[in-house]
């Protein structure tokens, strides 16, 4: 397993790319924003992008959706519980931090707890983690867990946005927390940490 990572947009969000080296196939988790920043990271890669797995659907984890899936061409996963961000620019917070309306109508493909995504070789499990959204997934990887913004190397995300409830989260930090021994998270802001 591989994994690039940049970090782009207002509010510094981590794009990742984790290819099977055998098949060279890709995913890109969390599409967040600067197109072409992601474009030069796939081409330098020498991956092919199939899938795009989302952590939840708050704007600044989505931008650049749009154009990354349609010049890869590449399936969308995303919680059926976090749809609704995709396609609400109030309820993903585009509007609220930015003014600015990012919502998306293209298809996708939903996922829930113990679902597997397969890409080449690479297994993909998704852990629900409501609480920083009702839609909030973890992607488990090998010894990677890509978090989102359940929970962050010294932290764990705000539970005030739509859809957030703290209570919530408390109960998904819990079931994580086991989890976590032994593995490497890559949030969605800030730097990845080994536990
Ligand atoms: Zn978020």
């Amino acid at each position: 397993m591989k994994i690039h990572s940049i970090t782009v947009g207002p509010v510094q969000t981590n794009v990742y790319l984790v290819g099977d080296e055998k098949t060279k196939e890709a995913v890109i988790i969390d599409p967040a924003d600067s197109p072409e920043d992601i474009m030069k990271m796939i081409a330098e890669s020498g991956f092919t992008v199939t899938k795009i797995l989302l952590t939840h659907g708050h704007f600044d984890h989505i931008a650049a959706l749009g154009e990354i899936a349609e010049k890869t061409g590449a399936e969308i996963y995303i919680s059926e519980k976090d749809v609704e961000l995709l396609r609400d620019e109030n309820k993903n917070a585009s509007m609220l931090f930015f003014g600015i309306d990012i919502h998306f109508d293209m298809p996708v493909k939903t996922v829930k707890n113990g679902d597997t995504i397969t890409v080449g070789k690479l297994e993909f499990t998704v852990q629900e983690t409501p609480g920083h959204t009702k839609g909030s997934v973890c992607y488990f990887a090998e010894k990677a867990i890509f978090t989102g913004d359940t929970i962050f190397a010294t932290g764990y995300g705000r539970t005030d946005l739509y859809g957030g409830e703290y209570a919530a989260l408390r109960v998904s930090l819990m079931e994580l927390a086991p989890k976590l021994k032994g593995k490497h998270i890559y949030p969605g802001h800030g730097d990845a940490a080994r536990f």
